[in-house]
């Protein structure tokens, strides 16, 4: 067996990436490790370091960075795409792979309602979310990853319609209150049911988004429990300021700030998860492609906004779109450590920032220059196309 293993790990490309000047690791409880280079055997984390004491031997592909901050993946924990790379909502094509430029990896899906004709009876809606959650699968842009396939509960389900999906490999539901489900009882059945067969379940939090959607205020979110409050600062139209901050001392669940949603509002929910001492529990999304756009810096100006007008470090600000988000939407990415998917974004202040260097140029407000994004130990992009121009940018040296 040991032979096979060594025969396997032989096969399998090895990347170094070596020269990292600042290593974040999406990690809240340390987001700045003591290291400097980082290697991946195939499509996994195998070693994090300083140079000398890790194994760089025999690499397949070495990356010197310059200098340059490495950082995992950011994660996207609120779109709606529908098929392909192309949303009708603004009818844009190749949405996916300017998100990949902005740093994204990885995408969660919070329903796929933007699709024209969307089925809404039961077993229509089923069939919709099976085929996106495979199409998706095989689908990935840039090499994204787009977890899809997020069905939008309706009247008439039962605790069979969770099972079947369930096995059929959904893993989450669309946003609870944007299909006829609009009452906190029924809400609740129906994410307890998803829950016990492994399905995720999020919430649409404040007023309609859209004419046609609908207002779901705090009691209903509570009354319903779903795994994440969907844009606890609204998409757009923010509940008060006393429901939201009821929302996150009355509930444990994970609270979702977006970029199309109320700037103050996300603001105040950052506060009060602070003075709770439960930052662990927010995470980010951008809620696009929406009326307001597709915004592929979405998630690096959530970051931003955060850390620049919200009083956080930007390495925490960091952790919330990475570690954070990959904790409570159950994924094996968002952190650098070895085991872990060797998905990273390499990023320099912008040319000409105010800031000291990256860290100090976010928080002043400006955006990262991302220089190179890899996904599963691939280079996906170099120089981004979308960020400003970052100051130094990665090599591949070999
Ligand atoms: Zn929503």
């Amino acid at each position: 067996m040991a032979h096979d293993e060594s025969s396997k790990s032989a096969l399998q490309p090895k990347l170094v990436i070596r020269n990292i000047g600042l290593l974040l690791s999406g990690d809240l409880a340390n987001p700045i490790l003591d290291a400097d280079t980082v290697v991946a055997l195939g499509d996994r984390i195998g070693a994090v370091g300083k140079e000398k004491d890790v194994d760089t031997s025999g690499a397949t592909i070495t990356i010197d960075a310059k200098g340059t901050a490495l950082a995992p993946g950011l994660i996207d924990s609120h779109v709606h795409p529908v098929c392909g790379d192309w949303t009708p909502r603004q009818n844009q094509l190749g949405w996916i792979d300017s998100y990949l430029h902005g740093g994204v990896t990885t995408m969660v899906s919070a329903g796929e309602v933007h699709t024209p004709g969307r089925p809404k009876d039961i077993v229509g809606l089923k069939a919709m979310a099976i085929f996106t959650q495979r199409a998706f699968h095989a689908f990935r842009p840039g090499g994204v990853k787009i977890y899809a396939g997020a069905p939008v509960i309706e009247h008439g389900m039962v605790e069979d319609d969770f099972k079947e999906l369930a096995a059929a490999g959904v893993t989450i539901l669309g946003e609870v209150g944007l299909g006829s489900v609009k009452d906190g009882k029924t809400a609740h059945q129906m994410v307890s049911w998803a829950r016990k067969y492994g399905i995720q379940s999020t919430i649409h939090t404040g007023g309609p988004s859209i004419p046609g959607s609908s207002l779901i205020d705090k009691n209903m979110v509570l009354e319903t429990d779903a795994d994440v409050i969907g844009h606890v600062n609204g998409g757009h139209t923010a509940l008060p300021d006393d429901q939201i901050t009821a929302l996150c001392e009355r509930s444990t669940r994970a609270l979702e700030i977006v970029h199309n949603g109320n700037e103050r509002a996300g603001l105040l929910a950052l506060r009060t998860a602070m003075e709770l001492k439960q930052l662990d529990r927010v995470i980010l999304g951008t809620d696009s492609p929406a009326g307001s756009g597709v915004q592929p810096l979405g998630i690096v100006r959530m970051i931003s906004l955060l850390s620049s007008l919200g009083g956080i470090p930007a390495e925490v600000a960091i952790c919330l779109a990475t570690g954070n988000t990959a904790k409570m939407r159950k994924l094996d990415c968002g952190l650098i450590a070895p085991g872990r998917e060797a998905s990273f974004v390499l990023m320099d202040k912008a040319q000409h920032s105010a800031g000291k260097n990256l860290l100090d140029s976010i928080q002043k407000g400006d955006l990262p220059g991302i220089g190179m994004v890899i996904i599963d130990g691939a280079v996906s992009a170099q120089r981004s196309r979308n960020t400003p121009p970052a100051t130094a940018v990665p090599e591949v040296v070999k």
